[in-house]
């Protein structure tokens, strides 16, 4: 692959996003960084520094909705712009999409006992989008497809850190562009997003992930090209350090449940310095390790009036 790396800042807490520039018969761009001025400069630097323009930029091809990655689509009118399906919604921001987004993130914050002063803080949040781009895409990508212009370039479906991620493998020398499924230093979380066929049902994003971390393994990538920091050689030592980490912490929310307890109380007791910072973020770790615990038949969900109460098995 004949790929050239851009770093952007990005004002939020995971710092700089890398975009890749990757020449074939078509001259693509894989991700956009946040929609912020700053970027977009750098952006046009690292493009000018590769030997191109913004107008030669043929595609954008995008791994994951997120406004980190997925802003400047805005800055090329002529390129075509690719990604999974489920972006398309988050580009657009049609009224029925965001209400229902909003019904959907309360429906669950109700069922897991959030304080009705934070779920109004929560729906507030409206800031991330507004450093999201807003062209629509022009192709919808899908698990298996080769990406045009580029023979032997393939996606991949790895869902989980968002239900749109896709990963693109180059199967001539075997190396990935990753997105944020797996990252040098931090761990991709598992965000609680609304489900690809808008349904109020809670995709149970922690096993897809690991679901998507074990595809990658079974891909024997030799060098994977990540959303934020370093290129990764050691791919499947990581994905195992990776899981490992997530079973130690599912081992705790266990303990945590000596007693039945919503998640909104077991957020509290595992993230204790952080919930109050970070609830989303939180809620979406919690979420994901008793799913985790429920699937091994070690915890067990009731509905009580509105809420969920987990307790051990
Ligand atoms: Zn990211």
């Amino acid at each position: 692959m004949n790929i050239h790396k851009i770093v952007l800042p990005t004002p939020f807490p995971v710092g700089d996003v890398n975009v890749f520039l990757v020449k074939g018969e078509a001259l693509t761009l894989f991700d956009a960084g946040p929609k912020t001025t700053e970027a977009y400069e750098t952006l046009k630097t690292g493009i000018r520094a590769a030997g191109y323009e913004m107008k030669d930029i043929d595609q954008v091809i995008l791994t994951h909705q997120h406004p980190d990655h997925a802003g400047w689509i805005d800055a090329f009118p002529k390129a075509n712009i690719l990604a999974h399906e489920y972006v398309d919604h988050w580009l657009r921001q049609k009224p029925e999409f965001l209400e229902y987004r909003d019904q959907f993130y309360q429906y669950h914050m109700i069922r897991q006992a959030v304080p009705e002063r934070y779920i109004e803080k929560m729906l507030q949040i409206r800031g991330e989008l507004e450093l999201l781009g807003t062209t629509p895409l022009t192709h919808f990508i899908q698990d298996g497809d080769e990406m045009p212009g580029h023979p032997g370039l393939k996606a991949h479906y790895t869902p989980g850190h968002a239900q749109s991620h896709l990963i693109f493998v180059d199967e001539k020398t075997n190396t990935a562009i990753g997105g944020d499924l797996l990252l040098e230093t931090i761990s991709s979380n598992p965000l609680i997003e609304p489900p690809i066929d808008l349904s109020m049902d809670r995709p149970k994003t922690l096993l897809q992930y690991h679901q998507s971390l074990t595809l990658l393994k079974d891909l024997n990538v030799s060098k994977l090209y990540t959303g934020h920091g370093n290129e990764i050689e050691n791919v499947n030592e990581l994905i195992d350090f990776r899981i490992k980490r997530d079973h130690k912490r599912a081992k705790q929310a266990y303990d945590i449940l000596s007693e039945p307890k919503t998640v909104y109380e077991v957020t509290q007791k595992l993230y204790a310095s952080l919930y109050k910072s970070e609830l989303g973020l939180t809620l979406s770790k919690t979420i994901g390790e008793l799913d985790y615990l429920e699937q091994e038949g070690l915890v067990k969900v009731e509905l009580v009036g509105d809420v969920l109460i987990y307790s051990r098995t």
